[in-house]
């Protein structure tokens, strides 16, 4: 790991798939926040996930190693995969706070749908101090519940939104259309693409009734 970094970003995401959403997102806030450098964090056992609904965590891992590939600045860690039993935020940031030093700045990248909910994330006024969470949204997209965003001024931070077009793109939207048959060309790289053909990702996995009736009626 790299000591010289002093502004890191951090994806948070289960990127099953990753897509060009979550790419385009994570370069966006590089930009906008000058970050030195982003970790793309794929999640393990998520506290409010039914993990027997997402893909294994080591076609999620390899699939973001390919499609991060190409961008010098981004990298991929095992962390939340490798570690046993549910994964929680806070034992992340707490882990890369204690390695990148107290001098490395974290920012938390997630969509905001999710940061929604982080006021009951495990230790959250504890965790909003370790870093700044940037929310990811769609242009035109108005962060619901304003509490959110008033519970981080309250403990003196503030949440970040930032809104990238490529948001449109969703991993729900992109399972559905493979398990119709129906291209993804465009929506992930090609390699991604690639291995989820090889792979048969999103096939024969038995997803919830409303998922199978959406594969049937997506585009
Ligand atoms: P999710 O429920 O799979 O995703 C919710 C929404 O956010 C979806 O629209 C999703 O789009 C979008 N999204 C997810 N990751 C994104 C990213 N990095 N950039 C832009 N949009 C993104 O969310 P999740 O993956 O489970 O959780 C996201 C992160 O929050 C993970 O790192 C997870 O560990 C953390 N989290 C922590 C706690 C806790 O510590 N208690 C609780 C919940 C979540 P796509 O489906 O297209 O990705």
């Amino acid at each position: 790991m790299n000591k010289s970094i002093k502004r890191l970003g951090i994806m948070g995401g289960t990127f099953d798939p990753i897509h060009y959403g979550h790419l385009v997102t994570a370069e966006a806030a590089r930009g906008e926040y000058e970050l030195d450098h982003v970790l793309f964090l794929p999640s393990g056992i998520s506290p409010h996930k039914d993990p027997k609904t997402i893909s294994d965590a080591q076609h999620r891992y390899l699939m973001t190693v390919f499609a991060t590939l190409t961008n010098p600045y981004f990298e991929v860690s095992r962390v939340e995969i490798d570690r046993e039993g549910v994964t929680y935020t806070i034992d992340t940031l707490r882990l890369l706070k204690e390695q990148y030093g107290a001098d490395t700045k974290l920012y938390f990248i997630t969509g905001a749908d999710v940061i929604a909910e982080i006021m009951s994330w495990k230790d959250s006024s504890e965790l909003i101090q370790l870093s700044e969470f940037i929310a990811a949204t769609r242009p035109g997209f108005k962060f619901q519940p304003e509490y959110v965003d008033q519970w981080f001024f309250q403990q003196n931070k503030h949440l970040h939104q930032l809104k990238v077009p490529a948001m449109a793109i969703s991993s729900t939207d992109i399972r559905l259309r493979v398990k119709a048959g129906k291209s993804i060309r465009y929506l992930v790289p090609e390699s991604v693409e690639y291995y989820i053909r090889k792979n048969k990702l999103y096939i024969d996995k038995s997803d919830t009734q409303s998922e199978k009736n959406e594969a049937e009626s997506v585009l």
